[in-house]
């Protein structure tokens, strides 16, 4: 396929504009899929993507369409569209020259569509911009441009006003694909440099990479070099994905409460796998104090990914903490409870701006440990739904941080070790005791949960004892009747882990870290 023919794009959109309807549309046009077949959102394929109505992992699809007497190859990479995930919509993206950026006719511009817009933007993007749900009742479409021309700065003629479930004017999205988005530059008499953008692995085909290729040929039987690893490879096959591919899991550490859910989900109906979670954690950083600990560590500002291994206070002169702009879209009734909750998160207002008559763009400066856990659900309650959230990197800002150690009898639960900062040990570790409480099953013996910095202990609750006597219902004694119970007992402890004598279901984790 020559490469002026071929365009590389991506739908963006804020949660629930249409992003999955618009790509299953383009699929039923350009044949990719059988419009007969009840082919509900073909590119949302795993199941808790199913089940959570969201989209996780990035799929691709190649359309074939042809266009004044041509064919085109368009290649489209759909992307996660949950806050959670915004990595691998800059990943997809740098596959892409050009976006379609869907904007539902009736909500306007939201967090996701900001955040989203200026990713593609940085990234030196065609952006078009899709209005969808035209057929709805309350639709507006001429404020949404208007929207679009103000926050964008694009003019309100681009617009492509379309309504992807009835499929209105869908096609002409098609055609702006081709017009308006460039081919991707690839020099073909160059060596092969390719970006992988996504990767599976097959049982009987191995690995299978998702590339954008930007220089130079690659085929069947080619020997290629990962510019990462130096590791040599074999190409037993190349193809383009109509869209066919098998999705599996990377693993890119968890941020977010729903990020760590989806995982664990996933892993367990994928793979069988137990997985124990920890608290999402972000990456600190502490500056240290002296040429011996410089040389020790072999650098001056060491990054801790691992809670556990945070540097006591007397080796470092600073701490720093990773921070994020974060922007909410918010009708204006809301403005007091939000802004409350965004000081309460340690948040520094930057911006604020009306973007229509009663909605209101505000921007924020988060340290990133306080909108990790919780902040999203918060914001959504506090506005009854209607606020919008999403943030991209800023950088890192001196902080006074602790590292808090949760203990269950004296032992340290690995997986609840925090850093926080000091001003709020105190509620966060109450916090974490009392739900602690809540989720761990009495057990044989009394439990002393208690939250702790260093040697001090700053909170405090205890489980009574009790115990569930699996053989209680064996009234004689039916021997191989005993050792099933006890071996469905045995079973069900898979699913525990074991802290010191206690014994602790996986879904306490998550149940304990869900409100801080
Ligand atoms: P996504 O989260 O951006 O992928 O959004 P979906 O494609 O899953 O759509 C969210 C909801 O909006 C679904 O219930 C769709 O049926 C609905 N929807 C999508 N496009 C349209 C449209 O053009 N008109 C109407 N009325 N509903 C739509
Ligand atoms: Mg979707």
């Amino acid at each position: 396929f020559s490469v002026e023919n071929t365009r590389n794009f991506s739908i963006i959109a804020h949660v629930d504009h249409g992003k999955s309807t618009l790509a299953d549309r383009l699929l039923e046009l350009t044949g990719a899929i059988d419009k007969t077949k009840n082919n509900k959102q073909v590119l949302d394929k795993l199941q808790v993507e199913r089940e959570r109505g969201i989209t996780v992992k990035a799929q691709t699809a190649s359309l074939f369409y042809d266009y004044e007497g041509k064919q085109y190859l368009l290649n489209l990479i759909d992307t996660p569209g949950h806050v959670d995930f915004s990595y691998e919509v800059s990943r997809s993206l740098s596959a892409c020259q050009g976006v379609l950026l869907v904007v539902d006719a009736n909500e306007g511009i939201q967090a996701q569509t900001v955040a989203n817009f200026f990713l593609a933007f940085e990234a030196q993007l065609s952006v078009i911009p899709v209005i969808n749900k035209i057929d709805l009742k309350n639709a507006d479409p001429e404020s949404v441009e208007k929207q679009i021309e103000k926050v964008f700065d694009i003019p309100s003629d681009e617009c492509i006003k379309i309504s992807a479930k009835l499929g209105t004017n869908v096609e002409s999205v098609l055609q702006a694909v081709i017009k308006r988005i460039p081919p991707p530059k690839v020099h073909r008499k160059n060596p092969l440099r390719a970006l992988v953008f996504d990767s599976t692995f097959d049982q009987y085909r191995g690995v299978i990479a998702n590339v954008a290729l930007f220089d130079g040929v690659v085929s069947k039987g080619d020997k290629i070099v990962s510019a990462h690893t130096q590791k040599t490879y074999e190409v037993n096959e190349v193809g383009v994905l109509n869209p066919n591919e098998q999705p599996t899991h990377k693993l890119l550490g968890f941020l977010g409460l729903l990020h760590m859910e989806v995982f664990n989900q996933r892993l367990e109906q994928e793979y069988n796998a137990s997985v124990i979670l920890t608290t999402p954690t972000v990456p600190y950083k502490a500056v240290l104090s002296s040429a011996k600990l410089i040389k020790e560590y072999r650098e001056k500002e060491i990054t801790i990914i691992n809670p556990a291994q945070f540097p006591d206070k007397s080796k470092v002169t600073e701490y720093l903490e990773p921070i994020v702009l974060g922007t909410i879209i918010t009708p204006d009734e809301y403005i007091g409870k939000i802004m409350m909750l965004c000081q309460a998160r340690r948040a520094v207002q930057k911006n604020m701006m009306y973007i229509d008559q009663n909605r209101i763009m505000l921007k924020y400066l988060f340290p990133l440990n306080e909108i990790v856990v919780d902040f999203y659900d918060s914001l959504k309650s506090l506005s009854s739904g209607y606020a919008s959230f999403d943030y991209e990197d800023a950088g890192y800002q001196t902080a006074e941080l602790v590292k808090m150690d949760i203990l269950l009898n004296g032992n340290i639960v690995e997986e609840l070790v925090t850093v926080v900062h000091k001003d709020k040990a105190y509620s966060a570790g109450k916090a974490i005791c009392e739900r602690l409480k809540d989720s761990l099953p009495r057990q044989l013996f009394e439990i002393a949960i208690q939250a702790a910095l260093g040697s001090k202990i700053i909170a405090r609750e205890t489980v009574k004892a009790y115990r569930k006597n699996v053989l209680a219902k064996c009234y004689g004694g039916d021997i191989t009747r005993k050792m099933k119970l006890l071996k469905r007992q045995a079973e069900g402890k898979k699913k525990l882990r074991k802290v010191g004598n206690v014994e602790v279901p996986k879904d306490a984790f998550v149940k304990v870290l869900k409100t801080q």
